[in-house]
Parts: structure tokens; sequence; C-alpha cells
């Protein structure tokens, strides 16, 4: 094969690459203000993270990196390697408190937005999807420096792995991120996000169009609701829309909530009162008692 017409990338390499290429959208989404790049941003930022993975795994013991290890077969290029859930799991062998300190719940963010943008559809709000971008950004490098075997500090992860025409932008996430963020319940949060949370608290009814006031359902509790199965511990992390917590309401709007009447999806089933804008309806609609 011709050398200078292959493409050739060890995992560390190809980690970053999709890295550099993710900053390269947001940079376009910046400036051009097209919302399909932060699809390609998000996407590619979380497929970097699931190869940082990997390569964690593969410099602790290379065997770490394929799925089945239990009966013996030669190992090729098309060996199965784990899946994200999978790589997590073993990382936890590794160091599991470390690991726990630097996800926060970001790792379960990153794997269900590539899922449901590569899987499913799409919906991005896109002050949120900066938001998003800004915290996976920041388990990067948290991820890199932390817990990958290669004790580098930042000045030589930056020199080392970002390409400097991204530097600018990697100084603006960050700042972003150390002035935006905060922690809530053990997980990495927006800070508008916390206090809208606790906000909705003080509202345990809902107003239909119907008049009648409703208990709200509360987060974890909407399999006791519905006919449709949730997995054993869906409520374990903070709400994947609007990070609540276990036992508390979500924010009214959240696409988690489920309509107390006719116990489906309640931004869209039809019973909640209608309004100019979101802001109006959600004044209209809670109520304290
Ligand atoms: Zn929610
Ligand atoms: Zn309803």
């Amino acid at each position: 094969m011709d050398v200078q017409n292959t493409l050739k990338f060890n995992l560390l390499q190809n980690a970053f690459d999709y890295l550099n290429c993710s900053l390269e959208f947001v940079i376009k989404a910046k400036k051009t203000g097209e919302n399909r790049s932060w699809k390609f941003a998000l996407i590619n930022i979380s497929v970097a993270i699931e190869l940082l993975l990997k390569e964690r795994l593969r410099s602790e013991n290379a065997l770490l990196l394929y799925n089945d290890i239990n009966t013996f077969k030669p190992i090729t290029r098309d060996s199965k390697t784990v899946s994200f859930s999978t790589a997590i799991e073993r990382l936890r062998f590794i160091d599991d408190s470390t690991l726990k300190n630097i996800d926060r719940g970001r790792l379960s963010s990153a794997q269900k937005l590539r899922n449901q943008m590569i899987h499913y559809d799409v919906e991005l709000k896109i002050p949120e999807a900066y938001q998003e971008y800004a915290n996976l950004f920041n388990f990067v490098e948290e991820f890199f420096i932390c817990f990958m075997k290669t004790n580098c500090d930042v000045e030589e992860y930056l020199q080392q792995h970002i390409n400097k025409e991204l530097w600018e932008e990697e100084k603006i996430l960050n700042e972003y991120f150390l002035e935006e963020f905060t922690c809530f319940e053990g997980e990495i949060t927006h800070k508008e996000n916390k206090v809208g949370v606790e906000e909705a608290q003080e509202y345990p009814k809902v107003i239909l169009k119907d008049g009648t006031k409703y208990d709200r359902i509360r987060y974890g509790d909407e399999y006791l609701h519905t006919p449709y199965t949730y997995p054993q511990d869906y409520a374990t992390h903070l709400c994947h829309d609007c990070l609540t917590k276990k036992g508390w309401f979500h924010l009214v709007r959240c696409d988690m909530e489920v309509c107390p009447k006719c116990k489906t999806q309640l931004i869209s089933c039809g019973c909640l009162p209608e309004y100019n804008s979101c802001e109006e309806q959600e004044k209209a609609c809670l109520s304290k008692d």
C-alpha cells in the first residue's frame, strides 16, 4: 500500500484528532451561527472521550481494550473492542475514586448525547449545547491530566495535543467553565440550572387546561405512573434534561416530566394551558399550594 495515501493514527492521536475537530466545529458554530455545527462538535467530543477511555485501558493492559477475552482467539483489527459502558466499568478497577471525582455525571451525559444523535433524532437547544460542550471539554482535560499515565501538566497537554490555532477557544471554554459551573449533588451542573431546579421545588402543583390543580410527579417516580419501562437505575444521575435530582420536581418544561392527568409527556400532551411564551406558561401553570 502506498504509505503517502494512508491515514494512520494510533488510539491517542485518533482521540485528539476528534477533539480538535470538535473544537473546530465550536468555532464554526460561534462564527457562522450554523446550528448543525453544534451537533458535530458534541458528537466528535463524545467520540474523543470514548477513545480516551480506551487508551487508558490500553496503557494499563492492551487486553483490557477487547470485549471478549475469556476465550482465546488471535487479536486482529477486527476484534471487537469494549463498549463505552464496559470501558467505564473496567476503568473503575484501575482507580474508582479518582474516576468518580473526574466524572461527576459527565460520562453519562457524553454517552447519552452521542447515542441520541447517532441513533435517534436531534434536539439541541443552542445555549445548552455550548454548556454541554464546555462541561465535556473540561472532563477531557481533567481526565487526561489526572487519570492518564502521562504525568503531563496543562501546558504540556495543550502543546502536545491541541492544535495551536484552537488554543484561544480552549482558553475561552476553560474560563467559561470555571465561571459558570458548580457542583450540585455530586454532579457538575450549570449555576443557573441549580438555581432553577431549586426554585422549581417551591411548586408542587400544576394547573392544567381544565382548571384543576394536580400534584406534580417527581423525578424517579415516573415509573409508578406510566406503563413505560424505565431502566432500574434511570434516576441515579441527575435528570438528563433539566438536571434535577431523584425525588425532586423537574423544571416545568423538562421533557422527562410526566403529566399527572394523562400520564404522558407533559410538554407535549396538550394538557398544559397555552400561552404566548414559555415563561408566561410556566408562571401561569405552577402553583405553590
Ligand atoms: Zn428533568
Ligand atoms: Zn396530559
